[in-house]
């Protein structure tokens, strides 16, 4: 597949114009940052692993009634999917306490949501993503109320199946963070959904087995991710 005209570089994917109208391209790239890009570092392989999770999630979601912007891998770190107009915002969906909201607010690390707590940031590095709250995004003109109430029904279906998928294999799923897009009048889930954008815990041991371990310094990343793909992928799956 080539790659055209690059139209945007995250801090850890890039986003290509495809040949194909409506499709774009997107390569899962080895940076990793954290603390607001305050901490970077190439994990050689991180990529790959991002990408192949995330199409696994994308297609067990889809085939779950999710509709979401996948449409296939063409390499181990590359997927196409359908060229959406992003909506500016980081839907965070808590299980339990850990990082900002106990940082913000008086919670005990690890204390258990039930139900979930949903939270949302404005997507705006340069106001360093600060939460915002349904009154705002219909200010801002960025979602309707009733778009707001599909995306937090959307957001805790998705944290149904994972929190399960997960579950199943001993493994906490402990929050994450999803984006979501438009097509048309459509909204579908976009972005990525991988060890970069969730806490996860071993249920045994309590370790963590996502971007923690980088930003805390608490082991081997890319052994931590690729224990997590092995986990939960399964054998073949993919390109
Ligand atoms: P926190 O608000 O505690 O920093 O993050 C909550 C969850 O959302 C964590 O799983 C974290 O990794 C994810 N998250 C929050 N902001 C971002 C972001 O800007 N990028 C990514 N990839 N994940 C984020």
């Amino acid at each position: 597949m080539n790659r055209s005209q690059l139209l945007y570089a995250g801090k850890a994917k890039s986003v290509y114009r495809s040949e194909v109208p409506e499709e774009l391209i997107v390569s899962f790239r080895d940076d990793i940052t954290a603390f607001d890009g305050g901490k970077k570092d190439i994990i050689v392989g991180k990529g790959a692993f991002n990408a192949r999770i995330s199409a696994f999630f994308f297609s067990y979601l889809e085939e779950h009634g999710i509709p979401t912007h996948f449409i296939r891998m063409t390499d181990e770190r590359t997927m196409v999917v359908r060229e959406l107009t992003m909506i500016p915002l980081e839907v965070i969906v808590r299980n339990r306490a850990a990082g900002s909201i106990v940082r913000r607010y008086p919670f005990q690390e690890g204390q258990v949501f039930s139900p979930p707590v949903i939270v949302m940031d404005y997507k705006d590095d340069t106001r360093h993503d600060p939460m915002i709250n349904e009154d705002l995004i219909c200010a801002l003109g960025l979602l309707t109320r009733e778009e707001i109430q599909t995306i937090r029904k959307l957001a805790l279906t998705i944290n149904r199946h994972l929190t399960d998928l997960f579950s199943n294999k001993g493994l906490d799923l402990i929050d994450f963070k999803i984006e979501f897009g438009r097509s048309g009048d459509k909204i579908l889930l976009a972005d990525e959904i991988s060890m970069d954008s969730m806490r996860l815990w071993d249920r045994e041991t309590g370790a963590s087995l996502d971007k923690d371990v980088y930003r805390f310094d608490k082991g081997d990343v890319l052994s931590a991710y690729a224990q997590v793909v092995k986990m939960m992928v399964p054998e073949g799956y993919g390109v």
